[in-house]
């Protein structure tokens, strides 16, 4: 495709961002013999999003395929975009009970999201893909399940209390592969989810909301901090990745802004709140 034609597309495909139109609604109208510019360039953006589905990334991101290991070590990409699209939540469950970060009082880093479950809610995988792991740590994950999908990215569900895939099996975003449990170091019936790309933990609640059940975003793109970027023909280096901490009662903005020394400001503005806002106990708020 010509570069042109390539630039004519995106800008289609931006127009209709703002408009709100979703990608999929855009069918072409019956063919004419002299067709409008627009109805063309409607035409190749079906068939530019139709191949990029078609892509699959994680062919060619991961030389090995092994039933063993969640987290290994391995060069990080500076960058790397996430296609989130015909993504389904893991669970309809939506309270958040613990969020992905450092965890000062353990000095270890919370790898997941935890997401409070019942004992026996189905848990669906988040997107196509295929099994890779399914085991049972008795002090750590519990019967878990790792998939990896075809978008690049695999996904962890731990403290299951049954595993309903097996390994090396293809799954459906959606498919039911496993039930909510307690099982491994779990105290109370929960989901611990990760996102891991390419052998680290990424932070899920980038790319899942799961108070609102949806995705963020149609993709995400993860940047290694501190990795240089153009954007708008500046080059930008990325900031360090959004760390949260869960509300306490007798919590205030003040005090957690003290605690991991950032303005209050900072924590007013990257949740959309001010200073007459009530926070409560059990809440994530991003400080970073
Ligand atoms: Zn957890």
């Amino acid at each position: 495709m010509s570069i042109i034609k390539r630039k004519i597309g995106v800008a289609v495909l931006l127009v209709m961002t703002v408009m709100g139109v979703k990608a999929q609604d855009a069918m072409p109208e019956p063919v004419m013999p002299h067709k409008p510019m627009e109805l063309v360039d409607t035409l190749y953006l079906r068939n530019m999003l139709l191949n990029e589905e078609n892509i699959i990334p994680s062919d060619n991101m991961y030389p090995e395929w092994r039933n063993s290991i969640v987290h290994y070590n391995s060069a990080m990409p500076d960058s790397f975009r996430i296609n989130l699209r015909n993504s389904v939540m893991p669970t309809l469950n939506t309270k958040i009970t613990d969020v992905f970060g450092y965890r000062p009082s353990r000095k270890r880093v919370h790898q997941g999201l935890d997401i409070k479950v019942k004992t026996g809610d189905t848990i669906y995988a988040a997107f196509d893909g295929k099994v890779r792991i399914t085991a049972y740590q008795r002090r750590g994950y519990g019967h878990y399940v790792v998939i990896r999908h075809n978008n690049g990215i695999e996904t962890l569900y731990a403290h299951l209390s049954k595993k309903l895939v097996k390994v090396n099996h293809n799954v459906k975003a959606g498919d039911p592969i496993g039930l909510g449990g307690n099982t491994g170091r779990s105290s109370g019936s929960h989901l611990h989810f990760e996102t891991i790309l390419m052998g680290k933990s990424i932070d899920p609640a980038a790319m899942f909301d799961f108070k609102n059940q949806k995705t963020t975003g149609e993709s995400y793109i993860y940047r290694r901090p501190g990795s240089k970027y153009v954007e708008n023909g500046k080059v930008k280096t990325a900031g360090p990745e959004p760390k949260f901490h869960k509300v306490k009662s007798g919590d205030t903005i003040a005090r957690i802004a003290r605690k991991y020394g950032v303005p209050q400001k900072q924590i007013f503005d990257l949740n959309g709140l001010n200073s007459r806002s009530v926070i409560r106990p059990g809440q994530s708020l991003r400080y970073q």
